[in-house]
């Protein structure tokens, strides 16, 4: 292959469940596509990492100082829903099950991989809370080993705070994803929440 189309294939392949051949179909895919459709992609990745960041509230991505849920005036900020990545917030929010802000840690507590609750935004998600207006914190951490620790975790440091803290109950299969779980579900779980 000309070293043009070697080097896309071998980027392309390095994508998250791209394998070899689909990298090489992608790449003769942008190779017969016509030049502006293929230019709109490389502007939308090149522009990426310039334009989006994290929001300075919640650490879901924004382009800007606050992602569109906290800017969302209509969104109720009593309630915070606090989740491991990012694209949890988007399979919640497709759930259509919560009207409330977000919170995004950053991963989950795992001593074996080294992370503990200073690597994970923790110590704002508690500074938020202690800033007053919050009365529940739905704990929407993962329901894997990782994520119970995590949650469990969190509601001792909550306590006291004032805020109710609640854990999405049923419904979420043990050791399962959040953002891989489909959107009834989510609604499901979120409605059937429980005190911890
Ligand atoms: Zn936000």
């Amino acid at each position: 292959m000309p070293p043009s189309l070697e080097q896309l294939t071998a980027e392309l392949a390095r994508l998250p469940g791209v394998g070899p051949k689909t990298a090489q179909r992608l790449a003769f895919h942008c190779l017969r596509a016509p030049r502006e459709s293929v230019e709109r992609l490389a502007a939308a990745l090149s522009s990426l990492h310039a334009a989006v960041g994290e929001c300075r509230q919640c650490f879901f991505i924004a382009e800007g100082e606050l992602c569109g849920v906290c800017a969302n005036r209509r969104r109720d900020p009593g309630v915070i829903c606090v989740v491991e990545e990012a694209p949890d917030v988007l399979a919640v929010e497709r759930s259509g099950g919560f009207d409330g802000l977000y919170h995004v840690l950053g991963g989950a507590i795992s001593p074996i991989e080294g992370v503990g609750p200073a690597q994970l935004h923790v110590a704002e998600l508690l500074a938020r809370v202690a800033g007053g207006g919050v009365r529940e914190v739905i704990l929407a951490t993962d329901p894997d080993v990782e994520g119970e620790a995590t949650a469990h975790y969190l509601a001792e440091q909550l306590q006291g705070s004032g805020a109710a803290v609640t854990r999405p109950a049923h419904g979420l299969p043990a050791g399962s994803n959040v953002q891989y779980a489909d959107e009834v579900t989510i609604a499901r779980a979120l409605a059937g929440r429980r005190a911890l």
